[in-house]
């Protein structure tokens, strides 16, 4: 079984596709959250997944777009966009994120937003953090975003170790308890703009990472003709 898992899809549809079609038939879709927030089509990044048949959990943007109290921790940008996706949804996009769990399992993963143990909230981005959250995951492995950033933390014998997602790394999940970040589909933070994501295969208990360009220039435009703020605009050429 091979499944396409995704992160931070944040309304950015052209993203979304061209990591679909890089993926290719996948047996199922993991979206680890904040489907919505920041880009400009939520409606029908929510239609996509719902045709795909995905699964997944909920995270603070989409929370944030069904009036929850997540939005006063936002700064300027994302609360003007979280007010613009809850303007523009539709009652079918909302119903979709208002069911979303907090947190799911699926045999000996645990799928979160944030982190295992605050899934809205908490950053998963030092070693203790890291550390401390494999020690409450009551699962073998985590799933989570949250940061944008691709990485694995790896629970060693001895310690917590960092592995930066290059494209096209590949771990074994045999070896050790992880945490895997796929990074951001709809807006990568690690300095490459294009949509990250990983492929987790279940029969071989391998984890892969990738990175898929889509045509930035194109959302660019949609996120000012929507009105929303253009440095979203902006931060999506530079995966800032
Ligand atoms: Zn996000």
């Amino acid at each position: 079984m091979r499944i396409a898992v995704l992160s931070d899809i944040h309304s950015n549809l052209v993203a979304l596709d061209a990591v679909l079609d890089h993926a290719g038939s996948v047996d199922a879709i993991w979206q680890l959250g904040d489907v919505v927030g920041y880009g400009p089509e939520p409606d029908a990044v929510v239609a996509r997944l719902v045709e795909r048949h995905a699964t997944g959990v909920r995270g603070n943007h989409d929370a944030a777009a069904i009036g929850g109290r997540e939005i006063d921790w936002f700064n300027a940008d994302a609360r003007a966009a979280a007010e613009w996706t809850r303007d523009t949804i539709s009652a079918d996009t909302r119903s979709w994120l208002a069911a979303l769990p907090e947190r799911a399992t699926v045999d000996d993963i645990t799928l979160v937003h944030g982190s295992p143990r605050d899934p809205l909230r908490e950053y998963v981005t030092d070693r203790l953090t890291a550390s401390e959250n494999l020690d409450v995951l009551d699962t073998r492995h985590g799933l989570h975003g949250h940061t944008h950033v691709p990485v694995a933390w790896v629970a060693a014998p001895d310690r917590v170790v960092l592995v930066h997602a290059q494209e096209d790394l590949r771990l074994e999940l045999e070896q050790h308890r992880t945490l895997l970040n796929p990074g951001s589909v709809g807006q990568p933070r690690d300095g490459d703009p294009r949509a990250a994501y990983l492929v987790l295969d279940l029969d071989a208990r391998m984890v892969s990472w990738h990175r898929v360009g889509y045509d930035v220039g194109a959302v660019q435009s949609a996120i000012r003709a929507a009105g929303l703020p253009g440095r979203l605009a902006d931060r999506l050429a530079v995966g800032a």
